[in-house]
């Protein structure tokens, strides 16, 4: 069950409401998602990491880092390591330091998003264009569109067809092109949504993430494959969303890591990096809609409708993210986080709000009893015509 006794961590903005992740199979039906922990102290897990982080031994990581990029090197030419992205900030960092300082030869790959903006397209060309390799793969427009709208009024997770694909399609490349190691330039352990208060301790991503033993535990949209068929929707359309069988990603010996446990770096390095080094370019609207910063999640025209669906469902939203990692960085104070939480979050993404209706097939009417239906009692209240949160970090 949710725990209705909403928190907020005293260290940075993050609440207790939110989701460890929004994806896999093991949420099922995502009515009873697994949120975020917080200790005795009212310390959320992120935090915790931060202060174990302190005490890492970098230069001991790096070690075990080229250990393990030598064991994996690639001895004919071909291809020895993965690396999933879009080509935004994390993606470039992971695949310029393997390339360029480590000596390996990646291959990346892209799971496409549901509608580019223009400089998000502009971002994937000019990074495959720097000089990778690059595995594209754009899943079947009308199921992807119908899994969204689905996904958006069963669960109010538009995003979740994107974000399973996101997960899965990068190890069923690495499983067909062989590539036995795939690193990924985000950490779970600094948003806190490791599924564990101490998975910051493992160097290997845990393979359930991706793998399933079972059909009857597969759910899209929050429908199992057998409910799908009332919609058209048969196993044989959604190969590029299914995990991996579990038999087969086990006898595979594909390892996966987060570089972020092997190399101390933050989300403001990252983008000082892809900027100056790489050309990348920050949102042309100045900051995105929701939050303050410019230059993370520039890619999907539905970006801004994720974030602002995850603030319905648990009163945090973009902002909160955004603000909870600048603070746990030390780049901004937990005030200046409060303050920019109350001004940002829960914005509503109005500047591709007619190409979304568009996309979910969908009127304005349809929208907003959609949104208004995943308000849960313990976090909303209404004013007149006027929804107010109960609990806010600024109250
Ligand atoms: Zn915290």
């Amino acid at each position: 069950m949710i725990n209705q006794e909403v928190k907020f961590c005293v260290k940075c903005v993050e609440s207790n409401q939110r989701f460890l992740g929004s994806v896999t199979h093991e949420d099922k039906k995502d009515k009873f998602q697994r949120r975020t922990l917080f200790d005795e102290n009212q310390v959320c897990s992120a935090c915790l990491y931060y202060d174990y982080k302190k005490k890492i031994n970098w230069d001991e990581r790096e070690k075990e880092l080229i250990e393990i990029l030598d064991q994996y090197r690639s001895k004919d030419g071909y291809y020895d390591v993965l690396v999933p992205g879009s080509g935004g900030k994390d993606s470039r960092f992971v695949a310029h330091v393997l390339k360029e300082k480590y000596k390996m030869n990646p291959l990346t790959c892209t799971w496409a998003p549901h509608m580019y903006t223009d400089v998000g397209w502009r971002n994937y060309i000019q990074w495959v264009d720097s000089g990778y390799d690059n595995y594209f793969h754009k899943p079947d427009g009308k199921i992807h569109r119908l899994l969204t709208r689905l996904s958006f009024k069963n669960l109010l997770h538009p995003f979740q067809p994107f974000a399973q694909g996101q997960v899965y399609f990068p190890l069923r490349v690495a499983l067909e092109k062989k590539i036995k190691l795939v690193i990924y330039g985000d950490s779970q352990a600094e948003r806190g949504s490791g599924g564990n208060i101490h998975s910051y301790n493992n160097k290997f991503l845990n393979h359930s993430l991706y793998t399933y033993k079972n059909e009857e535990d597969l759910y899209y949209a929050g429908y199992s494959l057998k409910e799908l068929e009332k919609f058209n929707i048969f196993k044989k359309d959604l190969i590029p969303y299914l995990p991996l069988k579990e038999k087969d990603f086990i006898g595979s010996n594909i390892q996966v890591l987060q570089l972020p446990y092997f190399i101390n770096y933050n989300p403001q390095t990252n983008f000082y990096f892809a900027k100056e080094k790489t050309n990348f370019e920050v949102n042309p609207h100045g900051r995105s809609e929701g939050t303050y910063t410019k230059y993370a999640s520039l890619d999907d025209k539905i970006d801004g409708l994720h974030h602002y669906t995850w603030f319905i469902k648990t009163g945090r939203g973009r902002a909160t993210e955004d603000a909870a990692l600048e603070i746990r960085n030390e780049i901004i104070t937990r005030e200046e986080g409060i303050a920019l939480v109350k001004k940002y979050d829960g914005e509503f993404p109005k500047i591709f709000f007619k190409d979304i209706l568009e996309y979910l097939d969908m009127d304005e009417n349809e929208f907003n009893k959609t949104i208004d239906n995943f308000r849960p009692d313990h976090l909303w209240k209404k004013i007149g015509s006027k929804w107010e949160l109960k609990h806010a970090v600024w109250k």
